[in-house]
């Protein structure tokens, strides 16, 4: 049994895909063509963003949304702890600092009444677990949010604490990409989305991609230059730093007909999670995951609980010795990482996140998963 499958959709894909690249080898644009303009203008439509611009990865589209507000040198970026290593590595990248908020339980996503309360905190010159890294509010600049494993962060709570700070909002949508709250799509839930095309996403290229979604015409000329080595009118005219942050043609000719049956995969990534949950849940020990009212996952993981470290170790090895991989989404919550040491947090600074690191693991998640394997997993768990 496979993890995640992508020579399933490859095989349904396949005569689609071929000609897309085979029109790209055609041509010879295979920087910036044709393929591109259009990949984005679907993007754009997609999410009813206003501007789309693709970029060579996820992590080079958070560190472009970085830059296009000017957020550096000694500014701080709320974000989350349990989360991907890009979302924190691109805060430190663009020089600034991330300041971690612990999550809610029930989503893993960061938690807007912690977030509120760290805020008013800092505010109000108290001394916080974050001393080190700020004292002042004014140096707080952004809010970096994850919608991890596809489900959106409460960016409705997270938009308004942020407004009332000055605070801009960057979604880091990058296992999103599809999922929804109340009808609007994930990657324009905020100031700026950001999500990430590498094979493993909802919606996956061939190699590395990403985009960068707003709805500011301003920004989206920023990134248009960024993405471009900064550049100006023309090519060799540069008015500020950027880098090499686009998207292969070749990419974009894969990711066309892959977005055409993206709806139609969420739906069946859905339905693969609606059974696990309704044999899981019933199992003693087991938390399943929770989606809440108005929301729809992108499922990138089906991510569950057990009731410590030992259970999870036990069940991941019985699963394994029946062939049934699995993963955990993360061990090493960010502040614990050796990379981060030096904002001194304490292990257990954020109770929630370590607690969930050592309890969490993923299941095969993927849209052709058939419910036979569905079956096997669930009955192997609930027989241990
Ligand atoms: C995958 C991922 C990224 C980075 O995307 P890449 O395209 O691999 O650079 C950033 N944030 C999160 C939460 C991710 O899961």
């Amino acid at each position: 049994m496979q993890f995640i499958d992508l020579k399933s959709q490859y095989a349904a894909l396949k005569d689609k895909i071929d000609k897309n690249i085979h029109n790209v080898l055609d041509h010879g644009q295979y920087v910036m063509g044709p393929e591109v303009y259009e990949l984005e203008q679907k993007l754009a439509e997609y999410t009813n963003a206003k501007h789309c611009i693709s970029c060579s990865s996820g992590s080079d589209a958070l560190i472009m949304a970085l830059m296009a507000h000017g957020i550096g040198e000694g500014d701080v970026v709320v974000t989350t702890p349990f989360t991907f290593i890009a979302t924190a590595e691109a805060i430190k990248l663009v020089g600034a600092k991330p300041l971690f908020v612990d999550i809610d339980i029930d989503t893993f996503n960061l938690s807007p009444r912690l977030l509120e309360e760290t805020l008013e905190a800092i505010a109000s010159n108290q001394v916080t677990i974050h001393s080190n890294i700020c004292n002042d509010i004014k140096d707080i600049k952004a809010i970096m949010t994850v919608d991890l494993f596809g489900l959106p962060a409460d960016a409705a709570a997270i938009n308004k604490i942020a407004n009332k700070y000055g605070l801009i909002v960057i979604e880091d949508a990058a296992q999103a990409f599809g999922g929804s709250v109340d009808g609007a799509m994930a990657s324009n839930l905020a100031d700026i989305g950001c999500t990430s095309f590498f094979p493993a996403k909802p919606l996956g290229c061939y190699g590395d991609g990403g985009a960068i979604f707003t709805n500011s015409d301003e920004i989206a000329a920023i990134l248009t230059s960024i993405r471009v080595h900064g550049q100006g009118l023309h090519k060799y005219e540069n008015i500020r730093i950027g880098l090499t942050g686009r998207l292969d043609t070749i990419q974009a000719a894969v990711l066309l007909p892959k977005l055409e049956v993206l709806d139609t995969e969420i739906k069946l990534r859905q339905k693969v999670a609606e059974l696990y949950t309704s044999k899981l849940s019933k199992i003693a020990g087991i938390t399943t995951p929770s989606t809440p009212n108005g929301y729809t996952s992108a499922w990138a993981q089906y991510t569950l609980m057990a009731k410590d470290d030992e259970h999870r170790t036990q069940i991941m090895e019985h699963l394994k010795n029946n062939d049934v991989p699995t993963a955990i989404y993360y061990p090493i919550p960010l502040h614990e990482q050796k990379v981060f040491s030096s904002l001194e947090y304490a292990p257990y600074a954020f109770e929630v996140t370590s607690n969930v690191a050592k309890r969490v693991f993923s299941l095969p998640m993927h849209p052709y998963l058939q419910a036979e394997d569905i079956d096997k997993i669930c009955k192997l768990i609930e027989t241990m």
